[in-house]
């Protein structure tokens, strides 16, 4: 029998994360201040996050050890599943041989928790006991909360309303941690006030509920600090056990892919899996090809543009240069509300302007008929998120088929679907629509970025 599962020990758990910027080609541009339009220095960033965060955003140091309570913590999902999807092989009549990383083997079911742990563990190191963030479709909010369980902090969590109202069981997981759980647009913060003034019935999005989230923890007097559950440098960092394990893996395996697919959000699953292989492409040892998939509903890499914006809707960030439709967009309903977020991780837009990395975005309706079936031959339902990398995978295992090429393709399953049956019930009763992304929209948005 050929091996299908690539299994490795606790002991191969990463005991350092890997900076990319330690080998970019070209350094990240820097973040600005709004007001200033100078660069921002750490003392800009202190109201929001702790001080080993915002050296970590910043550092240039290859690798960073993981302190060992993080470690420890990882062990109870630690080290994920390498797999290789022979029966999807066999569906698709392909001589490609298809792997996928499995996230959703977390205690929440994604990759989140490996960035939520150490960024609870920092704060509670710097003495703050209270944490605030915000959740798209419930992954990063239930990341959190189960981390300051872990680590016994208070936990404040801004649901986006669309998810907050078809999700009712992730807040139920989030409470059942001991988290607070509040609708965004909500009533409790002037952000959130504002928005319900203009459309009360606001479906919300990831930057709304993150201009809640910070302002909750700023108008805190510095009782709380706010956490992000994806975009920024050290989130990404943070995500790299990922790669760094699949690297062991696929030597187990006795191949390395040829092609390498994520789902991008905010870009820290994909960024998490890409960054320890793209080394070796930066290097010019390996040839690989990365694509980025996002939804065709937030097109931020192929249909935005480059340039400084906010990462919030209510324009209370630092500046930060990145792929974005502009911070007032507020993508249609998605069933895949952890890719509703109108801008991209500096280095995932910063690797795209480089020429490293490509980008496609796709719809809902060719997403589900990928998960499905996925759930059909392989027997996990997939996050509608990762769904979107499983069709390109699929597509490009298609096209070996045509070209009778036996390429090694990979794709990050960041996580399971066991909270999204509503998204699945709606692609089976036939009611999933395509939202097409209207050119005026984006350039109406794209008006409101600043001129800097
Ligand atoms: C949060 C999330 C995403 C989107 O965020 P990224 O930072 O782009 O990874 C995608 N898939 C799952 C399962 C998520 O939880």
């Amino acid at each position: 029998m050929e091996r299908s599962r690539f299994e490795l020990a606790e002991s191969a758990i990463p005991t350092a994360w890997y900076n990319v910027q330690a080998d970019l080609p070209e350094p990240l541009p820097p973040v600005i201040h709004p007001g200033t339009k100078e660069p921002i220095g750490p003392e800009d960033l202190a109201p929001l996050f702790p001080m080993e965060l915002i050296k970590q955003e910043v550092s240039q140091d290859r690798y960073v050890d993981i302190p060992e309570t993080v470690r420890d913590m990882y062990r109870l999902w630690r080290p994920t599943p390498l797999v290789r999807a022979r029966r999807l092989e066999q569906a698709l009549d392909t001589p490609a041989h298809l792997y996928y990383k499995y996230e959703g083997v977390s205690p929440v079911g994604s990759h989140k928790p490996n960035t939520a742990v150490p960024q609870a563990y920092y704060n509670r190191e710097e003495g703050i006991t209270h944490l605030t963030t915000e959740t798209g479709a419930g992954q990063w909010g239930s990341a959190m909360a189960m981390a300051c369980a872990f680590l016994d902090l208070e936990c404040e969590v801004y649901m986006v309303r669309v998810s907050y109202d078809g999700k009712p069981y992730r807040r139920t997981m989030m409470e059942s941690y001991g988290a607070q759980v509040t609708a965004s647009p909500s009533s409790s913060t002037a952000a959130g006030k504002r928005v319900l003034e203009g459309d009360p019935d606001s479906p919300g999005s990831l930057g709304i509920a993150i201009s809640e989230a910070v302002e909750a923890a700023v108008a805190s007097d510095g009782k709380k600090k706010y956490c992000l559950g994806s975009v920024l440098n050290h989130v990404l960092m943070h995500q790299t056990v990922i790669g760094q394990e699949a690297l062991a893996q696929f030597e187990q395996a006795g191949e390395y892919p040829d092609v390498v697919v994520g789902c991008t959000g905010g870009g820290s699953s994909f960024g998490g899996f890409v960054l320890p292989l793209l080394a070796a492409k930066i290097s010019g040892e390996r040839d690989t090809r990365f694509v980025a998939v996002e939804p065709a509903a937030a097109p931020s890499l192929t249909a935005g543009r480059y340039t400084y914006d906010f990462g919030d809707e209510a324009a209370t960030t630092p500046l930060i240069r990145m792929h974005t439709l502009g911070h007032g967009f507020v993508p249609a309903p998605i069933h895949a509300g952890g890719l509703r977020y109108h801008g991209m991780a500096p280095i995932v837009s910063h690797l795209y302007e480089l020429g490293l990395i490509e980008a496609v975005a796709v719809h809902q309706i060719p997403v589900f008929d990928a998960a499905q079936l996925f759930t059909r031959t392989e027997g996990i339902v997939p996050a509608p998120a990762p769904s979107h990398a499983l069709r390109v995978a699929i597509d490009e295992a298609l096209r070996c088929k045509e070209s009778g090429e036996s390429k090694v393709i990979a794709f990050n399953l960041c996580g399971h679907g066991h909270f999204d049956m509503k998204a699945y019930r709606s692609y089976l009763d036939g009611e999933l629509v395509n939202y097409e992304h209207t050119e005026e929209k984006i350039a109406a948005a794209l008006e409101g970025v600043p001129a800097i």
